[in-house]
């Protein structure tokens, strides 16, 4: 457990454990070696890490943010414009999202947050996780295709399409680089670090089932596919989470961005 204040050693002050050195005298950590604390991955205050998985969170700050643009949206006149209107409120709520969840950890750990995002090496890594993940979610939907042979897209892929096609630049955007940017800030550096206080394997898990849910649509007519799409997103989920604990958010960003881009361009080769 990484709840419990740490007290430092030379001037007796009471810190994060999951920091590396006092941010009082900068001495290191005596817990931090001996404990095997994940060195790469971003801990905030505990309630900043909550506070970015519930901004981003698809059934509590996304919602929110969703429904009060399309309150704004809605006063224009985007009827001649087919799937204007959702695309547009697709982009604005994950640049809001995006825009919140990197200023929790620019303004309450500026130092710590840069530090992620400046080994060069973090991002060959994610590399290596993207080409593990387009690997990995194509065996699982080879498996599900042979158990149960009439497949297709789910909600959430369905509704990318159609901004994909109708607006491929935005779409970009949104799919290529907001989305992967906000799920990982909200799901790996929120909700993860949070859970990985607590216990590795819980994290992995819990962080990948909801990963996994979030993709998944209650009101989608065909339920059915909705179901027979979610184990490829749990995997995928337990692979971000994998790459995100391995080499921290550069990695799993990047990891992120690359694996939906492959899928974005898929949408344009089928
Ligand atoms: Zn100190």
């Amino acid at each position: 457990m990484l709840f419990k204040e740490t007290e430092c050693p030379q001037c007796q002050a009471d810190y994060d454990p999951a920091l590396q050195f006092c941010p009082v005298c900068h001495v290191r950590n005596p817990r931090f070696d001996e404990s095997k604390l994940p060195k790469r991955i971003l801990f905030l205050n505990p309630i900043a890490q909550l506070g970015m998985f519930l901004v981003g969170f698809a059934y509590v700050g996304m919602l929110a943010i969703s429904y009060g643009l399309s309150l704004i949206i809605s006063t224009f006149n985007l009827q001649d414009y087919p799937h204007l209107s959702s695309t547009l409120l697709l982009a604005f709520t994950y640049l809001i999202m995006t825009l919140v969840l990197f200023a929790i950890p620019f303004f309450t750990r500026t130092k710590d947050f840069i530090n992620k995002f400046t080994n060069k090496l973090d991002y060959i890594y994610g590399i290596g996780y993207a080409v593990t993940i387009v690997c990995v979610s194509s065996i699982v939907n080879a498996i599900i295709n042979w158990i149960y042979p009439f497949p297709g897209d789910n909600l959430n892929q369905e509704t990318a399409t159609i901004i994909a096609k109708a607006y491929p630049l935005i779409a970009f955007f949104v799919i290529g680089l907001l989305g992967p940017i906000a799920e990982e800030l909200t799901y790996r550096v929120g909700l993860f670090s949070f859970l990985r206080r607590i216990n590795k394997y819980l994290a992995i898990i819990v962080t990948a089932v909801i990963f996994g849910f979030i993709h998944f649509d209650t009101s989608a007519e065909d339920m059915i596919r909705e179901f027979i799409n979610l184990p490829a997103y749990i995997v995928s989920g337990l692979v971000f989470s994998i790459a995100y604990e391995h080499r921290g958010p550069a990695c799993s960003i990047t990891a992120h961005v690359l694996y939906n881009i492959f899928a974005f361009i898929m949408i344009f080769a089928s």
